[in-house]
């Protein structure tokens, strides 16, 4: 998959190990203003130094900005994710806007070890995960090294060559992100409430058809990213598609549920069969079109 040197997104929260270390030290702007404060303001230095941190951290969360002491994989991670969260925003900008529609692009939120969600605490390598309550997909980067090493998913076989390895899977990498990213679109058509509306009514083998059918339909989503993106920028290289084939195969629930420790419900892409998810990321690849992915008639 070709990805250097396209636009990367803005919408990527770097949380991962340097962003939490920042928060605990001390900051020399917050004992500036700080000072500032206590001299000219009669303000208690300690409260002024906090409300300064607390603002400096809330700024690093919103925005963008990524830790300062990540190494050259983990810069090439985020520039990965964030040029793939783009790809998806010049996806479905378009699309929406056909149906009178304004897209609002979800955030993407980096980590390793805990993250604290919308939807509650989730744990390190229990897999990506988009929350509705904050609209935010949660990538936890290490998932990505386990679906290359333990999962075996890697799209080149060649691991003498460091820059190979690097990219080895990257498309299924690229493939889990538009998959979250499809429950993102599901939660502005309101796809997902309507299901979880249903869900309360039907019994519950009725309700876990509802949730297959909302997975499926998120892979026909990461189809028509695909398929849009491909169009757009001719990034898929030979294999590509098997790649993501192979990985939603292979990412099954045993793997994902072992894992699931935490508050959160993983997306755990256990429902519909491996030929089931082919089936309908096949459609949305091969049409573009949204309104081929009906997976609920
Ligand atoms: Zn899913």
């Amino acid at each position: 998959m070709r990805w250097k040197d396209r636009r990367v997104s803005t919408n990527v929260e770097d949380r991962r190990g340097g962003g939490g270390a920042k928060a605990g030290g001390i900051s020399i702007i917050g004992l500036v203003v700080a000072f500032v404060a206590w001299k000219f303001f009669g303000v208690d230095p300690q409260q002024a130094y906090q409300a300064t941190q607390a603002v400096t951290n809330a700024q690093s969360s919103q925005q963008g900005s990524a830790p300062q002491n990540l190494t050259a994989e983990q810069k090439e991670a985020s520039d990965f994710v964030g040029t793939v969260l783009a790809d998806t925003e010049d996806t479905w900008t378009p699309i929406f806007k056909q149906m009178g529609m304004t897209y609002k692009p979800p955030r993407l939120v980096l980590f390793s070890g805990v993250v604290r969600s919308g939807c509650g605490t989730a744990q390190a390598a229990m897999g990506p995960f988009y929350c509705p309550a904050d609209q935010k997909v949660y990538i936890d980067t290490s998932f990505f090294k386990d679906m290359r090493q333990q999962m075996g998913i890697s799209g080149e076989k060649n691991q003498t060559e460091l820059s190979r390895q690097d990219q080895a899977g990257d498309f299924a990498q690229a493939y889990v992100i538009a998959h979250e990213v499809g429950h993102h679109i599901q939660n502005l058509l309101g796809i997902s409430g309507q299901v979880q509306q249903a869900r309360a009514q039907v019994s519950q083998t009725q309700g876990n058809q509802l949730s297959v059918r909302l997975e499926l339909q998120a892979d026909c989503f990461a189809g028509i990213w695909a398929h849009q993106n491909q169009k757009r920028t001719q990034f898929l290289e030979q294999g590509d598609i098997e790649e993501a084939m192979d990985a939603a195969e292979k990412i099954g629930d045993d793997y994902l549920q072992r894992r699931a420790t935490g508050q959160v419900v993983p997306d755990s892409f256990t429902h519909g069969t491996s030929e089931q998810r082919m089936q309908w990321f096949q459609t949305g690849f091969k049409s573009g079109d949204i309104n081929q992915c009906n997976t609920f008639k």
